[in-house]
């Protein structure tokens, strides 16, 4: 079964792509936190970090990499927030690897 995560990357169902490359691809969320919500997502079908293998390493900084590109393209130039959700604890509903790009507005600590 895939993700709706795959499926956008296949262009089965539409997103808002603000960037694409080899590795990943980076769209609008469709259920804004802030001003400013996009999602950094692997090609590969990592399903969480918290199981990423080694062979990862370069996805990963390239997913973190790609996070501040699509911050700076945004004019984030106040801040921004990067999040990676884990499992049940950590708030995580899709089971394929992002990371979130917020922004826009004042963030709180400690999260929610
Ligand atoms: P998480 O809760 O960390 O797993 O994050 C999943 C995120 O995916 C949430 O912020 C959702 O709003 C977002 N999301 C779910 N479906 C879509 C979709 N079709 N297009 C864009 N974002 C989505």
């Amino acid at each position: 079964m895939s993700t709706i995560f795959e499926k956008i990357i296949n262009r089965e169902i539409p997103a808002e792509i603000l960037y694409e490359d080899s590795v990943c691809i980076a769209i609008r969320d469709v259920a804004p936190q802030a001003p400013t919500h996009a999602l950094v997502i692997p090609k590969k079908p990592i399903p969480r970090i918290g199981e990423a293998q080694e062979d990862d390493v370069e996805t990963i900084g390239r997913l973190l990499l790609v996070a501040a590109k699509v911050a700076h393209a945004e004019r984030l130039d106040n801040g921004f927030r990067i999040v990676i959700n884990n499992g049940d604890h950590g708030g995580e509903t899709v089971p394929h690897l992002h990371v979130h790009v917020i922004g826009g507005r004042q963030m709180s600590w400690p999260p929610g």
